[in-house]
């Protein structure tokens, strides 16, 4: 699923090997980064609720201009192989430990068991804000791919997995 591609920004950074940077991508205001660490958390949630969805919330910290991305597992009872859903008291909770720290809750990340890594009918109906982030990974694709809500629509947005800040 990784290669160990040398980015230009951070040494040894890794990508996906399905997304190809071009230079454009560096003058983005905005560019993503999910540290390796947190990418094994995110897995071992979904190994952990598999066969149901894993769930949980995607947290973000500006660092220059880069915004690093990380993630805090909730419960995965009451989510089913086919949905999932992440309780109030949960986020309170999460909110309430992130107070007078810089790192902020930007939206969720789930799994899809059977399905592809891209937003169901149900993750387009459910509640969110624009701007809120949303990591899909799917179990049988072996994909982890991130998406912006703007309000209408999930757009895909670029990330980069690096090794550990
Ligand atoms: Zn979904």
């Amino acid at each position: 699923m990784l290669v160990d591609t040398v980015c230009d920004i951070f040494p040894n950074c890794w990508r996906f090997c399905c997304r190809i940077f071009s230079p454009f991508t560096l003058d983005k205001a905005r560019v993503y980064i999910f540290p390796i660490n947190q990418l094994e958390q995110l897995l071992a949630c979904v190994h952990e609720a598999f066969p149901l969805e894993a769930s949980g919330l995607l947290l973000q910290r500006e660092h220059k201009r880069f915004t690093v991305l990380s993630v805090v597992g909730t419960s995965s009872e009451g989510n089913t192989p086919l949905s999932f859903r992440i309780r109030s008291a949960a986020i309170d909770k999460i909110a309430e430990s992130l107070r007078d720290s810089d790192t902020k809750i930007c939206g969720c990340f789930h799994s899809h068991v059977l399905g592809a890594a891209r937003p169901s009918k149900r993750d387009t109906a459910a509640t969110k804000e624009a701007g809120d982030l949303w990591f899909i990974y799917s179990v049988r694709f072996q994909a982890l791919k991130l998406y912006g809500w703007n309000g209408r629509a999930f757009q895909k947005e670029h990330f980069r997995i690096v090794q550990n800040q």
